[in-house]
């Protein structure tokens, strides 16, 4: 997620939030060895892909855990391996009909299971491995009654309908004060779901240790389109209705889920490394696609630093948000001038490498995310034309007791502080000592290394700190202690 400038002395330093060429309206079609995505229905079974190839649902595994900061959302005896989406907006009535079928891994052995699943969402029917179920619904947790046992995989079936909200943000960003399925005006959607809200729309294990595999249908009046995260495998008008099908090819989070819906227009792209690029934005935008196109540059010179890009596909959505989101593979900004601005698109697109390819555990490491991703960003900066590194660095030593005073430590912050100043620009401060201390090509190598190194998992502090020390053969404890989980700034002499 991208921050907001603080003041205007650090504005050259200090960012904040998010980031998307050919020609509307016709996406390519699937080319050879392309399937359909495999479509829910309310039975619950699956149906094949068009050459018999099922996901492989191996790929959706995790260990889930129970979140430390926010432990009401999420439950660890469901491991989601892949969530089918079939969705229908009606975005006249503002109503939303869901059809999803959940493949998932019981993790403990009892009588029954839960997911978050929004408050004003109405469950139609239910099966568990074609079998009905009873369901109890009270707020956003959504309890099924039936017996599982620990490691065996079921296919949990939910036909569902209502009107979406938003909920409220346990933040006080002037960005953003709620997550989740977002209605404009005119009935168009846009979603951010960071640390959670994915549950306003589908019924989900919505804590970022569990990522699953997932397939989209969207269905809207014509020539409105929905779009979600991955590849776009069909797109047609059906009964006055574009109906499209994305799928996202690598295990995500679900505050990594975008979606939104509305009159847009879509460019084509490619990296020089040969991924497939899409921006999408609403008509009305204006000029929105000479801004959003850099991307695609802003990934090659993130490649230059981090390796290559990796996922599938990668892209850009414009929404009518206020802030910015590294949604995988498909970034989904909000429309101002700072939002669709270079340093945000490099920002947003860093993530996919830090906070997408490898993701914190539990929501206590999301200075993993941003503390990177915000240096990248300053690095970034100073070269094109942006403040000077050093300089940016001392004013950072400037604010860093500030931030810690407003938030807390970066590792252990207030939880109605998500995602204030202290997650960014302390670790952000924090990695450039490193570096000082072992060296550019040391610090360069291994942060190419680190993502690579826990692809498509999920990772705790401890597990990266002992990485760092591993690989730099020093006795890092104190340092990291003292940069995440100090109140005060630490010692220059670290
Ligand atoms: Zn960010």
């Amino acid at each position: 997620m991208t921050r907001a400038v603080r003041s205007a002395g650090v504005a050259a330093v200090l960012a904040c939030v998010l980031a998307a060429c050919s020609a509307d309206p016709a996406p390519p079609a699937p080319t050879d060895g392309a399937t359909a995505s495999p479509s829910a229905s309310a039975d619950g079974t699956r149906q094949p892909t068009d050459d018999g190839a099922e996901t492989d649902l191996v790929d959706g595994t995790s260990d889930p855990v129970e979140d430390s900061v926010y432990p009401r959302v999420g439950d660890p005896s469901v491991d989601a391996l892949h969530y089918d989406l079939d969705l229908t907006w009606d975005r006249h009535r503002q109503r939303l009909r869901g059809v999803e079928v959940l493949d998932f891994r019981a993790t403990t052995t009892g009588d029954s299971f839960q997911l978050d699943f929004g408050a004003p969402l109405r469950v139609v029917d239910a099966t568990l491995d074609g079998l009905p179920v009873e369901t109890e619904h009270d707020g956003k947790d959504l309890v099924v009654h039936a017996a599982v046992e620990a490691d065996r995989t079921y296919t949990f079936a939910l036909t569902y309908a209502g009107r979406p909200r938003p909920v409220r943000a346990p933040t006080t960003r002037s960005d953003f004060s709620t997550t989740g399925w977002t209605v404009t005006d005119s009935g168009s959607v846009w979603t951010m779901q960071e640390p959670y809200g994915a549950f306003t729309w589908y019924a989900v294990n919505d804590q970022p240790s569990d990522k699953a595999l997932y397939d989209f249908t969207v269905h809207v009046d014509a020539p409105w389109v929905g779009i979600t995260n991955g590849t776009l495998e069909s797109r047609e008008v059906v009964d006055g209705q574009t109906v499209t099908s994305f799928r996202l090819q690598e295990p995500a989070s679900s505050y990594l889920i975008t979606i939104a819906i509305g009159d847009y227009a879509v460019r084509h792209d490619e990296t020089s490394g040969g991924t497939p690029v899409t921006y999408w934005a609403l008509r009305s935008q204006r000029g929105a696609f000479a801004d959003l196109s850099y991307g695609t540059e802003a990934i090659e010179w993130i490649e230059q630093r981090l390796g290559p890009y990796p996922f599938s596909s990668a892209g850009i959505v414009l929404t009518e948000s206020t802030s910015g989101m590294e949604t995988q593979t498909l970034v989904t900004l909000g429309d101002s001038d700072y939002i669709r601005s270079r340093p945000v698109i490099v920002h947003e697109l860093v993530h996919q490498w830090y906070g997408d390819l490898v993701t914190p555990t539990d929501w206590k490491d999301v200075w993993m995310n941003e503390g990177m991703t915000t240096y990248l960003q300053l690095v970034y900066e100073s070269e094109h034309g942006g403040t000077d590194l050093d300089e940016q660095m001392d004013q950072l030593w400037t604010y860093d007791a500030t931030f810690r005073g407003q938030a807390g430590p970066p590792a252990a912050y207030d939880p109605q502080e998500f995602g204030a100043q202290n997650v960014y620009y302390c670790p952000a401060l924090m990695w450039h000592q490193l570096r000082l201390k072992v060296g550019d090509e040391t610090f360069w190598r291994l942060v190419q290394e680190w993502p690579r190194s826990e692809a498509f998992g999920n990772a705790d502090r401890e597990e990266w700190t002992s990485w760092w020390e591993a690989q730099t053969g020093l006795d890092l404890g104190d340092f990291f202690d003292a940069w995440l989980l100090g109140s005060t700034t630490p010692d220059r002499g670290l």
